[in-house]
């Protein structure tokens, strides 16, 4: 029989190799975790996706603060922002993060994404922030991601990429793939005079209505 935690490495894989068919990452720029007893499962440091095993995933403790693992390789560099995430919202069961074309572009210009589109309110607000910039890997970059994604499902991080997270695996790939849409469509209207923002009243029956319908991308 499968074990559960075999179950969620395997599931860490192919989130990997999906991050890549499905055009929203390049190369091993993605990682993606998942909350696992006290800690949680990583994709490890620089694995082509097709070499990945389940049994490369890195186990991390939640309290650690040294980058102690259990794994054969590892953990990806980003280990802090999983870390950190995981720590501060208990409502989160997985992370996500790429270098999604629409995204990263809107963060190299240090962008948030307005109230442009309903959707928007999917993610817990009037807007999908984008954090300060800092290095990748870094304390620093943690803490930015951490703040941006107060009451927020997802964010970008300037000169960097995107974050999405989710109660599932699946829910974090569909902010995911929700985060890009809207970053693509954001800056398709920034080319035709710039978007018309939803008003504090429409967003408030935005979430009215998405509360009533149970509209989320809760899978
Ligand atoms: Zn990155």
């Amino acid at each position: 029989m499968i074990s559960h935690e075999h179950a969620l490495r395997q599931a860490i894989v192919d989130t990997c190799r999906w991050l890549n068919t499905s055009g929203l990452n390049q190369g091993t720029s993605g990682n993606v975790s998942v909350r696992h007893n006290d800690g949680f499962l990583i994709s490890p440091s620089a694995t082509p996706y097709e070499m990945m095993q389940p049994e490369m995933v890195a186990h991390m403790d939640v309290a650690q603060r040294d980058g102690s693992y259990d794994g054969p390789k590892p953990p990806s560099t980003e280990w802090r922002f999983h870390r950190d995430i995981f720590a501060a919202r208990p409502d989160v069961g997985a992370i996500v993060h790429a270098h999604s074309d629409y995204a990263t572009a809107l963060a190299i210009a240090h962008k948030s994404i307005p109230p442009c589109h309903y959707m928007v309110t999917a993610f817990g607000g009037h807007d999908i922030r984008c954090a300060p910039y800092a290095r990748f890997g870094t304390q620093a970059l943690s803490g930015h991601a951490v703040e941006a994604l107060k009451g927020r499902m997802g964010c970008l991080l300037a000169n960097h990429g995107m974050i999405a997270l989710g109660h599932s695996l699946e829910q974090a790939k569909g902010y995911a793939t929700e985060l890009e849409a809207l970053a693509r469509q954001y800056w398709l209207s920034l080319q035709v005079g710039g978007p018309k923002l939803l008003t504090d009243a429409e967003l408030e029956e935005v979430a009215e209505a998405m509360h009533e319908y149970g509209l989320a991308l809760v899978r």
